[in-house]
């Protein structure tokens, strides 16, 4: 009789999206005449912009030649758009990272779950609390997360970092030795960002005990402010200690699109091996590559008018974080992030539960959110609000919340 991997058992259920789409769907079948704004959309909602279009277009017409015709093309990524990313998101920034150090896939999602194949099941995993559920579910998969404690709303295997308002929602390294260790900035779900100083302290961690860090900055794109890093490559020592997943999904609205990147050092070694060979040993043997189509677009934002164009369509989306944190905050609402972030961490007022103020917004002010206790126990006490829909719909939503608490 065939074996199940029975840690696919353990997972509990993808509870917190279905049961937001439940409440709303009671809510709407409660109250048929009620329009609801949704402040809780994770997906970008501006179309692809032209260059992209114009270079997809090109391809798929030299896909129609017998000259032009790709088939499987390198697992890696197509040299002319490895070499693209390098100049663009790691030379013009001064950071010294080589085309074949850049892994093209179809999403940071994958890169995230699947680099779990290079590390043996028994590394201890730290992840940030509240978290993007895919670092943890992913590691629960493989046996590292251990059981789920249904009440603490933990796995007991993995090393869980409170990002909290006392430390900016970055956290410090934690007393127990972690092996692999997720870091996301800016973040999702609280819009935070870290320092160099902070980011330096986990390199010289993870230089010390020999762990390393995944860093997740597919929000890179939406950093505003001159002194935040935008990658774990600016920090001297990162590159024998740390690995980069970025993505194209929200830099350039490609999340149906799909196209990514996974950034592994050559310097990064551990136990006798090179990480970029079992990296490439991995995506050679279970990836066939992006669509010849799809990297010709991803390539193409990095022309000056794809540059220009993408640029656009994000500050679109950091006006709408600035409605909502502006207006709420003017409200008498506790916010944070939604400056380098298109997440606004919205603390609940009087010490309301996340689920609680969640049916509140949904009831009072016809208003979708996400509840942080979604996102992890500490997550509690927090709703997340995303600036990826439509500019009208954001200004309304916020008009309506605030209309809500002045008539308290
Ligand atoms: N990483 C984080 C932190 C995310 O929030 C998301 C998407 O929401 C992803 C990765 C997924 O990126 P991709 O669309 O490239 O799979």
């Amino acid at each position: 009789m065939v074996k199940i991997n029975e840690n696919y058992l353990k997972l509990p259920g993808s509870y917190l999206f279905s049961e937001v789409a439940r409440r709303i769907a009671a809510y709407t079948a409660a109250h048929p005449q009620a329009r609801i704004t949704k402040l809780s959309i994770g997906d970008v909602t501006r179309p692809l912009v032209p260059a992209v279009i114009e270079a997809m277009h090109r391809a798929v017409d030299e896909m129609g030649t017998a000259e032009g015709f790709h088939g499987y093309g390198p697992e890696q990524g197509y040299p002319f758009l490895r070499e693209a990313i390098a100049r663009h998101d790691y030379a013009a920034r001064g950071m010294d990272v080589k085309p074949e150090e850049i892994f093209v896939s179809d999403g940071a999602k994958s890169d995230c779950g699947n680099i779990g194949d290079i590390f043996g099941a028994d590394n201890t995993v730290a992840v940030c609390d509240p978290v993007y559920p895919v670092y943890v579910d992913t590691n629960a998969m493989a046996g590292r997360a251990g059981d789920y404690v249904e009440e603490l709303g933990k796995w007991n295997k993995l090393i869980y970092m409170p990002c909290v308002e006392a430390n900016g929602f970055s956290p410090e390294p934690p007393s127990e030795k972690a092996d692999l260790i997720y870091l996301c900035f800016p973040n999702n779900p609280t819009g935070a960002t870290a320092t160099r100083e902070q980011l330096k302290v986990w390199v010289d961690y993870a230089n010390a005990n020999g762990s390393v860090i995944l860093y997740d900055s597919a929000y890179e794109a939406f950093i505003t402010r001159p002194d935040v890093p935008h990658s774990i490559f600016e920090i001297e020592g990162a590159r024998t200690c740390a690995i980069e997943f970025r993505s194209f999904s929200k830099t350039a609205g490609f999340t149906g699109n799909r196209c990514a990147y996974t950034v592994v050092p050559m310097e990064l070694e551990r136990g006798g091996a090179k990480l970029n060979s079992l990296w490439n040993r991995r995506q050679t043997t279970k990836f066939n590559g992006v669509p010849y189509i799809v990297q010709r677009g991803a390539e193409a934002v990095y022309t000056p008018q794809g540059r220009a164009q993408i640029m656009e369509n994000i500050a679109y989306y950091q006006r709408n974080a600035q409605v909502i944190r502006e207006g709420l905050t003017a409200a008498g609402l506790e916010c944070f992030g939604g400056v380098d972030a298109p997440y606004i961490w919205l603390k609940t007022p009087n010490g309301m539960g996340s689920w609680e103020f969640f049916d509140l917004v949904l009831d009072q002010a016809n208003v979708a959110t996400t509840p942080g206790a979604g996102f992890g126990p500490s997550g509690e006490g927090y709703i997340r609000l995303t600036a990826f829909g439509d500019a009208g719909d954001t200004v309304q939503a916020v008009d309506r919340i605030r209309e809500m608490l002045r008539r308290g």
